[in-house]
């Protein structure tokens, strides 16, 4: 029987700090697991720093190393999801670049696949960051899930282990603006949960800003109902009745005591009120047209500039423009590796492959 095959997803955006050490870790870690064959596919965010070209060595070293590289910086979700396409493992195991997600989980992971999870999540607590940072995701996701319909919970992020079906369900989930938490919630799926402590960054910065967080917490909102349209529905309902009440309460004032003049304060209040509610409900209208805008675009989540894994000639074709391609994607190196036979057997009945 053949061996299981796993592939690592390594987006990396100016990551040159931390490239060599992840791949050892990964090396190292997988050498106690030689029932399994592996690869290391790296997704070069468009990166202007040295990552590319140290992925690339490390490549024509190394076997299992394969990469990807974008024409400019898409984003972690466009990295995850070439990563996803051009992953050949039964199981992919998603991790980030700068060792945040310890490698040392790996066993636990491919443990939990080996009980037949389709979905092993490595959970992380929030020590070592920011007093702030940490309150925030609290609220966040405790109001998150009250308007959202799938669960989405604190530190449950992109390190897991997904099999090769969930892999492929992921994949046929077709919109442009991917919001990867829900996705792996709204898969469905039962899912192992693994705890680890949170590791602050060894090397580099983080890339996510303030604003990006915002965007990207708004984005969880939006993406998956439109349970915040109907929001503004029942707010304007409830504004409506309240004005309606209050113009019911200055008539029969009127009736009783005639027109008094003074009543800038309500009329200004009564302005700004409902002229902010409705901006809001503007805004959130306007969300949501600006996602159907973007969807029917249908413009791909990102373009590949070079690669050891991807036939580019796809891309290019349509603009009168030919590129070599490369060799399709084969597990080459652990030809030597002793074999051991591995049953998975899936938690759930339902199979989508
Ligand atoms: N990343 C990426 N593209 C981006 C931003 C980040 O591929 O535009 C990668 C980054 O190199 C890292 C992972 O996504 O491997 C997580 O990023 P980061 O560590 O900045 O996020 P944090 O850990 O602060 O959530
Ligand atoms: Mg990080």
């Amino acid at each position: 029987m053949n061996k299981l095959a796993v592939t690592f997803v390594i987006p990396a955006f100016n990551e040159e700090q931390s490239i060599d050490a992840i791949y050892e870790a990964i090396k190292t870690e997988m050498e106690k697991h030689s029932f399994y064959r592996f690869e290391i596919l790296f997704i070069d965010d468009g990166s202007t720093d040295k990552t590319l070209d140290l992925i690339k060595q490390k490549s024509t070293h190394c076997k299992e190393v394969k990469y990807i590289s974008f024409t400019r910086n898409f984003g972690k979700e466009s990295s995850i999801l070439a990563g996803l396409k051009y992953a050949k493992g039964d199981a992919v195991i998603m991790m980030d670049a700068d060792l945040q997600h310890p490698p040392s989980l790996i066993g636990e992971l491919l443990h939990g696949f080996e009980e037949g999870y389709d979905q092993v999540v490595a959970k992380r607590d929030r020590k070592g960051d920011s007093k702030v940072r940490s309150f925030m995701s609290s609220i966040y996701y405790h109001l998150v899930n009250k308007v959202v319909d799938v669960e989405l919970s604190d530190g449950e992020g992109d390190f897991r282990l997904l099999s090769r079906r969930a892999v492929e369900s992921l994949l046929s989930l077709e919109e442009g603006n991917r919001f990867s938490k829900g996705l792996y919630s709204w898969i469905g799926y039962e899912a192992k949960i693994i705890q680890y402590k949170n590791t602050p960054r060894k090397n580099g910065d983080s890339k996510w800003s303030f604003a990006k967080l915002l965007n990207y917490g708004i984005d969880g909102v939006i993406s998956f109902n439109n349970r915040p349209l109907r929001l503004c529905f029942f707010a304007g309902i409830w504004v409506l009745l309240l004005a309606l009440l209050y113009v019911l309460y200055i008539f029969i004032q009127i009736v009783q005591r005639g027109i008094s003049v003074p009543g800038y304060f309500t009329l200004i209040s009564a302005v700004l009120i409902i002229g902010g509610i409705q901006l809001i409900c503007l805004g959130i209208i306007g969300e949501y047209i600006g996602r159907i805008y973007f969807e029917t675009k249908k413009r791909p989540h990102y373009i590949v500039k070079k690669s050891n894994v991807v036939d580019g000639s796809n891309v290019f074709k349509r603009y009168g423009k030919s590129v070599s391609t490369s060799p399709p994607f084969v597990f080459e190196h652990a030809d030597s590796i002793p074999e051991k036979e591995l049953v998975v057997e899936h938690k759930t009945s339902n199979t989508t492959k």
